[in-house]
């Protein structure tokens, strides 16, 4: 299909009764939308520059409901049919039903004007599954939100230590959210509807403030309490919204937590916020924090960002420590990242240790810290304390 089409003034773009095969993004010229009415040319409106024309019938499958008409030379590009549906298909399913509701709503207006009975539209595929999904999306929003209200959400702990000394050096901040109706139940089920929403700015907060307050009394059980660390996941959202820093700053000014006890946990997403994330991590290590790359490997890595970023620590993330066999791919990625990490004098954590046998490999192969079931599971704070009471060290 061409890319753009010209048409003379006064030329027809479509006409009504027609099925559409592709919609257009008005780059140059003015067009007119009208109907007809028992041989009566009756305008609707009239379109310019940056305006969309003609994506109706595609979106619901329906013949075009009005016609068309350039009014000056008029250049269009060419949107087709899979181009907008991919984008319907992929958009959050509450945007896909306020858009069908619209949609209807400005059908059910046309019918009107043209004085005729309302016509029954099939939606396309990506606007008929909708419904279901957007009710239990904005209800998990929703359940969400009242749960931060009423304080549901909480900090779990998990034990980092040193491979060489057993000793537990710092811990992992985990959300968990104790709901009235659910009990306990992990962020699986809830974090991606609080990272696309903006409930992760209120979530992280409460994570950034309850770990803080929490981390003098998990501190003292231990053999080095100045230097014992707690990491705190940042979402990219979260990192990019303007009142980050400052909040984090204050929090830990006003519980006066010296910032080298603060590790920030990032995923690679961070990586193409472009410049100012830069600028912010150059910020926050300026400052003190320490700064972890979180699942890496698992996304969109890129060595060249990696390189360029301020970053302290390189977490190894579970899924290669799982499959680190023998002569396997994830022995030789994990290697790499070892080397790697080496080169750019980064600190390791390998994540997900859950057998003796990983856990040797990794201290074969230098890492310095780890975490995972094989010691410790995520638990709440008084447990936590318990454990360092009791067992401050892994073996
Ligand atoms: P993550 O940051 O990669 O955290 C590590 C996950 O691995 C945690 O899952 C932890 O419980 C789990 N894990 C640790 N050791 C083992 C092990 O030996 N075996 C197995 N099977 N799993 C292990 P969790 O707590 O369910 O958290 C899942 C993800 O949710 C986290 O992955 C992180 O991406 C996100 N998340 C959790 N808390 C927060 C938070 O406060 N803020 C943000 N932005 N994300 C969070
Ligand atoms: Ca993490
Ligand atoms: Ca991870």
């Amino acid at each position: 299909m061409q890319q753009k089409r010209v048409f003379a003034p006064q030329e027809m773009i479509f006409k009504e009764g027609q099925m559409g095969e592709c919609a257009y993004l008005i780059e140059r010229g003015r067009v007119l939308i009208f109907i007809d009415k028992k041989g009566t040319e009756m305008p609707l409106r009239i379109l310019g520059e940056g305006e969309v024309i003609g994506e109706m019938s595609l979106i619901d499958n329906t013949p075009r409901s009005a016609s068309c008409r350039a009014l000056s030379d008029c250049h269009l590009v060419v949107v087709t049919k899979e181009q907008l549906l991919d984008r319907i298909t992929a958009a959050d399913p509450v945007v896909r039903l306020l858009m069908k509701a619209l949609l209807e709503r400005l059908r059910s207006q046309n019918d009107v004007f043209r004085s005729r009975k309302p016509v029954v539209h099939a939606p396309m595929d990506p606007l008929i599954i909708d419904k279901r999904e957007a009710l239990e999306r904005i209800g998990l929003e929703n359940r969400i939100a009242s749960g931060l209200e009423d304080n549901e959400f909480l900090p779990y702990y998990q034990a980092i230590f040193d491979l060489n000394t057993g000793v537990v050096i710092g811990c992992e901040a985990l959300i968990r959210w104790h709901s009235k109706d659910q009990g306990v139940v992990s962020p699986v089920v809830f974090m991606d509807a609080m990272e696309e929403s903006s409930l992760i700015l209120k979530a992280g907060q409460m994570m950034i403030e309850k770990s803080m307050q929490d981390l003098p009394e998990i501190s003292r059980h231990f053999s080095d309490p100045e230097n014992f660390f707690v990491s705190i996941n940042v979402s990219g959202r979260q990192f990019a919204s303007l009142d980050f820093l400052a909040h984090l700053e204050a929090t830990r000014q006003r519980l006066t937590i010296p910032s080298r006890q603060i590790k920030l946990e990032l995923t690679e997403r961070i990586m193409t916020e472009g410049p100012q994330a830069l600028a912010m991590l150059r910020e926050c290590r300026l400052l003190g924090y320490k700064l972890a790359i979180d699942d890496f490997g698992t996304g969109f890595s890129s060595l060249q960002y990696l390189a360029q970023m301020p970053l302290t620590d390189l977490k190894i993330d579970r899924s290669f420590v799982l499959r680190m066999k023998e002569g396997s791919k994830s022995l030789s990625i994990v290697q790499s990242l070892i080397h790697m990490a080496r080169l750019l004098g980064m600190n390791l954590t390998a994540e997900g240790i859950e057998a003796p046998e990983q856990l040797r490999t990794l201290k074969e192969l230098g890492v310095e810290m780890g975490q995972g079931y094989l010691f410790a599971k995520p638990i709440p704070l008084n447990e936590f304390v318990q454990l360092a009471k009791t067992h401050s060290r892994v073996a």
